[in-house]
């Protein structure tokens, strides 16, 4: 039975005893996290979000807290009232936080007890995420999870002290919208009063912030929740948080020094200190030297362009596969990384065929593995391959004996692509990536639109008010796929942190935007009228960007899931495992929204 919290009130959490508080009388509130019966004399471990703390139970101290501590269970809510005694030195904990103290019972109060949990709430635990995640309050209290949440408070308080600090004011924006172009799906929400009429759910804040810029608030922040009907992947949620930054008179400098000074902060709530400025990329150079548009800076392995070199060698196939268009790009394994001659001849089945790139255009073989010195290229010399060539090759890359080349062959688009992807793969595989390192980049100069086969016209990179570079403007007109972006992604060692630009400010290079992207006249002010209208009230140039904070609290805390730093987190399938959402509505609500339901 439950007892009452009475008169009494806590005076100390569980994980703040320390040797200083002996001889005080405490009270404590918590969870019961174990309990072991020597003797007649009972051991609890009482848990709160603090930490935890040993609380002993002697029939000697009171008759009446021993006879209450022998029937707590698992998980039961007590109040302890006690004197802390400084603990023996056999029975010292160097393990917790409060190993040198014990608190002895004089009265134990059960305020609630609790069914015995479908899993123990402790950190090493072998259950299943279904059931962590139907469970979600009990998953919660683990410490692990509730260091997550902490350091996620930390994360977004340092996050509005320091927007504060620089004169940014935070805005809230609407829930309850319009579609915002992000190029994702949105979730709608059925008018109730105007049946047939739909809100979008915001898929960020771009326009209102915007739109802010307009206003004259010059200097806007929100730690904005967004909403992207995607398929989710493992580091994707339906709902997740930005933190979204808009200001005016801004140029892609502005927003770099405003950005470094931030991470350098959060960094610092984890003790970790980071050099500025970060490095720059070009996208163009990221993708040919790192096969990826946020590449992992915090090992090597770098991709070099070898194509020259492999039409020259006077190897059968490259001439003819360079001369029909395809690149030849090549990463060097160092030999001391120790890769098995087993390993490199299974490399191209099972990781490059399958994996990387598994399409029918990669059908035959395109991942040689060349090893370098002079044995290997007394053998390359009797294919007929040139010594010369290949000794220029070598020295190219950097290829020291016995070192392996693994030269990838492809059209430049994909093959930048699969080299990206296989250079992680031999970097993890090998152990290159250096866990403590914390590499920060910004990447540059995307190209502003991207042309869309399928849908034969261009799409943006990023989103349609990114503005072109000044000196890009002449050549929409003619080489529009040619023109640049300023535009900033920020990567944080392989995980892109978040992104911007600087945005079109005129009215009339915003229509032209549009035109590119082939929205009519109508459609564009049938979607973004009112936008249209507001940048010709003057507009103020102005820039911004957004950060995923689901993303830094997982970087911070060391974690590999989004899931592990949200509270009440989506499963893969789109599902709240815990409520039970989504979930069918009744006839009478569909009735009120004008809705039929059609269920699969
Ligand atoms: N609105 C963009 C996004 O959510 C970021 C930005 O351009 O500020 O990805």
């Amino acid at each position: 039975m439950a007892e009452t919290l009475g008169n009494l009130a806590r005076t100390h959490w569980c994980g703040a005893l320390r040797a200083a508080q002996v001889g005080e009388t405490v009270t404590l509130m918590g969870w019961v996290a174990t309990r072991r019966d020597l003797g007649g004399v009972v051991f609890l471990d009482l848990r709160d979000r603090e930490g935890f703390c040993q609380v002993v139970a002697r029939p000697e101290v009171s008759v009446a807290a021993h006879g209450a501590a022998d029937k707590v269970r698992g998980e039961f809510v007590l109040a302890v009232v006690g004197e802390v005694a400084a603990r023996s030195a056999e029975t010292l904990n160097p393990k917790i936080a409060t190993g040198e103290v014990e608190v002895l019972a004089r009265e134990i109060r059960v305020l609630n007890e609790a069914r015995t949990p479908p899993f123990p709430v402790e950190d090493e635990i072998n259950v299943n995420e279904e059931t962590r995640l139907r469970y979600r309050y009990l998953d919660l209290r683990r410490p692990r999870l509730q260091h997550n949440l902490r350091l996620r408070h930390r994360v977004a308080m340092e996050v509005r002290r320091y927007f504060d600090e620089q004169g940014f004011l935070e805005v809230e924006t609407p829930i309850l919208t319009k579609s915002t172009p992000e190029g994702a799906r949105d979730f709608l929400v059925p008018s109730r009063v105007h049946h047939g009429s739909f809100y979008a759910l915001p898929q960020s804040p771009q326009l209102f912030k915007q739109l802010l810029m307009v206003a004259g608030t010059d200097r806007y922040f929100q730690i904005a929740r967004c909403f992207r009907d995607e398929d989710q992947r493992a580091d994707r949620q339906l709902e997740f948080t930005q933190v979204d930054v808009e200001l005016s008179f801004a140029r892609v400098e502005t927003l770099i020094e405003l950005i470094e000074p931030l991470c350098e902060r959060l960094l610092g709530l984890i003790g970790v200190s980071v050099e500025r400025p970060f490095p720059r990329l070009s996208y163009a150079e990221a993708l040919a030297r790192y096969g990826s548009d946020k590449p992992d800076l915090r090992f090597g392995l770098e991709i070099s362009d070898v194509s020259d070199e492999m039409r020259e060698l006077g190897l059968q196939t490259f001439p003819e596969l360079i001369a029909a268009g395809a690149r030849a790009r090549a990463i060097v394994l160092p030999a001391e990384a120790g890769v098995s001659g087993m390993r490199l001849r299974k490399l191209n089945d099972e990781l490059w065929l399958q994996r990387i790139v598994p399409d029918a255009r990669a059908a035959k073989r395109n991942l040689f593995t060349l090893k370098a010195g002079d044995e290997a290229l007394a053998n390359l010399a009797k294919k007929g391959a040139s010594e010369a060539v290949a000794r220029r090759l070598f020295e190219k890359l950097g290829a020291r004996k016995d070192d392996v080349l693994l030269v990838g062959v492809d059209q430049p688009g994909p093959l930048a692509m699969a080299m990206g992807i296989l250079r992680l793969e031999m970097g993890r595989e090998l152990k290159l990536i250096d866990p403590a390192a914390w590499r920060f980049l910004w990447v540059l100069d995307f190209p502003l639109l991207e042309f869309d086969a399928r849908e034969g016209r261009y799409v943006s990179l990023h989103h349609p008010f990114t503005s072109p570079r000044d000196e890009d403007l002449a050549r929409l007109a003619d080489a529009p796929g040619e023109v640049l972006a300023k535009a900033y992604d920020l990567v944080l060692n392989g995980f892109e942190l978040g992104g911007g630009s600087i945005r079109i400010h005129d009215a009339a290079l915003q229509a032209r935007i549009f035109e590119l992207l082939s929205m009519s006249k109508e459609q564009a002010r049938e979607r973004f009228g009112f936008f249209l209208d507001a940048l010709q009230y003057g507009t103020p140039p102005h820039g911004g960007i957004a950060l995923g904070l689901d993303r830094i609290a997982m970087l911070l805390a060391r974690e590999t899931s989004l899931r592990d730093v949200i509270a009440f987190p989506k499963t893969a399938s789109a599902s709240d495992l815990m409520c039970e959402a989504p979930a069918a509505a009744s006839e009478e609500q569909l009735r009120e929204l004008g809705l039929l339901a059609v269920r699969r």
